[in-house]
């Protein structure tokens, strides 16, 4: 393809840059306005009940894109993970592209599609493995890694100024269980034949030294499993389709059967059998035959690693599911890694089984996990690879993406930049630099709504969280004057605080003759709000009505 004068590549993360979840890296191509884009991953960030009460999941504010929908050729999917393929299903209908991926990949945003209603609209084009694929001025490569989930691809993106290998999630793990090797000979060809840029996950940039293969999770897991008396439930990511593998191996081994717990398990499980994985799996009991069982034969694989409050594992800590109970003797496994944030969940729930007297195994006390992600050694050898012009950390926090940029630059790596969501960073050789700062942030799926986080309404749920709210209704005459006592509604204020609320505004009415009722109502405001403070030391949301008789 002939290039222009002016035609530029350029990266426009709009989600995964300075946080890790919700990957959205659009890559564009052309002059300034004419540009065609293609955009890898589109994930989801889970909320968090501190910070966006009543929010469960987050995804990024494309507006940007939206506007320029005719020129977003694609969505190409590096792999199944929430964070990267998510939001599908809700940014779809914004940008009615097509969506590529590998064939797992594929089978999984398909059931997304269908259960919102999408599935006859999006052409979901299943590229095979080690495939390409030409989408306008870009030609996609698709190349087999290892991560934590099948069929992780990075993804050689070639344009007419230069190569950029988008790695998506990774690892280095010599014996992944499930699907391929990483592909290191065409990551070494890649890097022979010249990378302009290699954008590259962070997650792990502050861990020392390898993420370890998960074949040793295999052989620990069995060992382990080996040593247990009564009933074992394991919790993992259902996605870790060689983790559940694992397990079942290791369960076959002692003697035991398994069940499948909670429906992301078995729809994961579905998947990988249908995409040709698992092909020697066990048969699985269903919950009711598995109760039958005595306790030293059966084992629980269970959705609700991180504690989620609707999750099999959290049920079963309540004592609220209907097949599953533990008690003394029994154990629970967390094969799994803490994802920041969740420790307090976690730990409740680790406190809720103790409680039941189950003993509780996690990675912090025994060898029963390895994370999907690259530690330090394993960014350097992709780094001896590749040997790009510009690296472009992305896939973490600040700290991981600076400390990510620092190790390049300790490569060799002649430019390491680190930039932020809604940064267009126009990719040239030797002088990588932002052009422009587009509209960025986020999108909240509050209930079935999608709302724009700058509406404000986490921040209102959190001050209503905090310290209540007082409504108050003044009623007034033709002419102004206070016609009857005010009505007050008080909600989460203790009951001393109400006397003195009420006291203050009755005070203030009392005074008020007739004239400015803006005024007024603006007073009663915040007279009712410093009459709470004096009281209580918080000052509730408060709203004024007036009403006329
Ligand atoms: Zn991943
Ligand atoms: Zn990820």
């Amino acid at each position: 393809m002939a290039t222009s004068r002016d035609d530029e590549l350029v990266l426009l993360p709009l989600g995964g840059a300075g946080e890790i979840g919700m990957n959205f890296n659009a890559y564009g191509f052309g002059p300034e306005g004419e540009r065609k884009w293609i955009v890898v991953d589109c994930g989801v960030l889970f909320g968090r009940e501190e910070t966006t009460p009543g929010v469960d999941v987050m995804m990024p504010d494309i507006s940007y894109l939206a506007e320029r929908r005719e020129d977003v050729l694609a969505i190409v999917a590096t792999h199944a993970h929430e964070d990267h393929i998510g939001a599908i299903h809700y940014l779809w209908p914004t940008l009615r592209c097509p969506v590529y991926a590998t064939p797992f990949t594929a089978k999984l945003i398909e059931g997304k599609l269908e259960e919102a209603g999408l599935r006859d609209k999006v052409r979901v084009k299943v590229v095979p493995l080690h495939g390409k694929l030409t989408l306008g001025p870009f030609e996609i490569e698709f190349v087999s890694i290892t991560h934590s989930i099948p069929e992780p691809n990075a993804l050689a993106i070639r344009t007419p100024l230069g190569v950029v290998v988008h790695t998506g999630d990774w690892k280095i793990d010599p014996e992944p269980l499930v699907g391929e090797a990483t592909d290191t000979n065409a990551l070494r060809k890649l890097g022979d034949d010249g990378v302009l840029a290699l954008v590259c996950d962070s997650t792990n940039a502050l861990v020392a030294g390898e993420s370890g293969s998960e074949s040793t999770v295999r052989k620990a897991l069995a060992d382990l499993i080996g040593t247990l008396k009564g009933r074992v439930a394991v919790t993992a990511f259902a996605s870790n389709i060689a983790r559940l593998d694992s397990v079942a191996k290791a369960a076959r081994a002692h003697g035991r059967q398994i069940a499948l717990v909670g429906r992301a398990m078995k729809r994961l499980v579905e998947a990988a059998r249908a995409t040709g994985y698992l092909a020697d799996f066990p048969a699985v009991l269903d919950e009711e035959e598995a109760a039958d069982l005595p306790p030293h034969r059966v084992l629980y694989l269970c959705t609700g690693s991180q504690g989620e409050s609707r999750a099999a594992l959290t049920r079963i800590a309540n004592g609220e599911h209907r097949n599953i109970s533990l008690g003394p003797g029994d154990t629970v496994i967390f094969s799994s890694r803490i994802i920041p944030g969740n420790e307090l969940q976690i730990f409740a729930l680790h406190n809720k089984l103790a409680g039941l007297g189950v003993e509780v195994l996690s990675a912090e006390d025994h060898f029963v996990h390895v994370s999907g992600h690259p530690a330090r050694d394993e960014l350097a050898q992709m780094y001896r690879w590749i040997r790009p012009k510009i690296a472009v950390p992305v896939h973490g926090e600040l700290r991981h993406m600076s400390a990510h940029a620092r190790l390049a630059r300790s490569l060799q790596v002649p430019q390491a930049v680190t930039i932020e969501n809604g940064h267009m960073l126009r990719l040239a050789p030797g002088k990588a630099q932002v052009i422009d700062e587009t509209p960025s942030g986020r999108v909240h799926l509050d209930g079935q709504v999608l709302v724009s986080e700058g509406a404000g309404l986490s921040r209102a749920r959190r001050s209503l969280a905090y310290a209540g709210m007082i409504a108050i209704t003044l009623v007034l005459d033709a002419k102004g004057r206070v016609a009857a006592d005010p009505a007050f509604v008080m909600e989460g204020i203790p009951e001393p605080v109400h006397a003195a609320v009420r006291d203050a505004v009755e005070l203030t009415i009392r005074k008020h003759k007739h004239g400015d009722e803006d005024a007024l109502k603006e007073t009663v405001r915040r007279v009712a709000r410093g009459a709470a403070e004096n009281a209580w030391g918080k000052k509730p949301v408060t709203r004024v009505e007036l009403v006329w008789v």
